[in-house]
C-alpha cells in the first residue's frame, strides 16, 4: 500500500453523515467515499476545483449510496466501487470488488477490507494512512448488527485495527462520537483516556467541527468495542477473564442498543 500522502476533505450531509473526498496531494482528480447525497458532494468538488473520478461505497444503506445514481448522471465517466458479493444493492456499480480486493483509482491505491457485521457485504477502504470505516467503526463505537453476528462484527473491528499501523486515521460515517463516549465512560469509569477524549470532542462539537477522523490508537484506547479485554469493562458486565472476547462484545452491543 502506498504511503504517500493524500488530502481528505470531510463533507457533512443529512443529520449526522460524513462523506469524504480524497485525492493525492495537490491533484485535481478525487474520489468520494459514501455519497449518500449528490448535492453536497458536487458542491465540495466544485469549491475545491476537483474532478470526481469515483465513488467508493462502503455498504448499501440509503444514507450511504443515495447519491450514486445522480452523481453518475452528472458525471458520465464516474466509476462506482462496491462489494461484488451484493452488486444489486449498490446503485450505479461499475467496479465490483471481491473481499479484500485491491484497486487503484485517481493515482491512489486502496484495499477494500471485507468487514461483515453491520451488513453482510460491508467494506472498509484503506490506503495512504487512512481507513474509511463506513458504519463498521465509529468514534468510540461501532455499527449495529443488521445482517451479521456479534462474532462477525467483532472480527471485522479486530481486523481493521490489526491490519494497519495505530497511527492510521479512522474516518467514520456518522457523528456519534459524543454519545458513544458517554456509553464508554459508563463501561470504564476509570479510563482516563475516555474522559480526555470526551473533553476534546465536546470542544470540537461546540465549535461546530467534526470529531472525525480519529486514529486507530485513539480507538484502541477509548472504544469499548475494541476493549473487550479490559478487566474494568468485564467486571461491569459481570464477565470474568475466561469469557470469550466475542461474547463480551455481543453483550456490550446489546447493552448499547438498549441504552
Ligand atoms: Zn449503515
Amino acid at each position: 500500500m502506498g504511503e504517500s500522502a493524500i488530502e481528505v476533505v470531510i463533507v457533512p450531509y443529512a443529520a449526522d453523515n460524513y462523506a469524504y473526498l480524497a485525492r493525492r496531494e495537490s491533484a485535481r482528480e478525487a474520489v468520494v467515499v459514501d455519497a449518500g447525497e449528490a448535492a453536497p458532494v458536487l458542491a465540495a468538488v466544485d469549491s475545491f476545483g476537483l474532478e470526481l473520478r469515483a465513488v467508493l461505497s462502503t455498504h448499501h444503506h440509503g444514507d450511504h449510496v443515495g447519491g450514486n445514481a445522480e452523481l453518475r448522471r452528472a458525471i458520465p465517466s464516474l466509476r462506482v466501487y462496491g462489494a461484488a458479493e451484493t452488486p444489486a444493492r449498490v446503485p450505479g456499480l461499475t467496479d465490483p470488488l471481491p473481499p479484500d480486493g485491491r484497486f487503484e483509482v485517481a493515482s491512489m491505491q486502496f484495499v477494500a477490507l471485507a468487514v461483515p457485521g453491520h451488513t453482510r457485504s460491508g467494506l472498509a477502504f484503506a490506503g495512504h494512512g487512512w481507513v474509511f470505516t463506513g458504519d463498521t467503526l465509529f468514534g468510540a463505537g461501532c455499527g449495529r448488527l443488521f445482517e451479521g453476528t456479534a462474532a462477525e462484527l467483532h472480527g471485522s473491528l479486530r481486523r481493521m485495527v490489526e491490519s494497519f499501523p495505530s497511527t492510521t486515521r479512522a474516518a467514520f460515517g456518522h457523528e456519534y462520537t459524543m454519545q458513544n463516549l458517554r456509553f464508554a465512560a459508563r463501561m470504564e469509569p476509570g479510563n482516563l483516556a475516555i474522559a480526555a477524549r470526551a473533553a476534546r470532542v465536546a470542544k470540537l462539537r461546540a465549535e461546530g467541527r467534526p470529531s472525525t477522523p480519529s486514529t486507530l490508537a485513539e480507538e484502541l484506547a477509548t472504544n469499548p468495542f475494541l476493549r473487550t479485554k479490559s478487566p474494568e469493562l468485564r467486571a461491569r458486565l459481570g464477565r470474568g477473564e475466561d469469557d470469550a472476547d466475542a461474547d463480551v462484545f455481543g453483550e456490550l452491543r446489546a447493552l448499547k442498543d438498549r441504552s
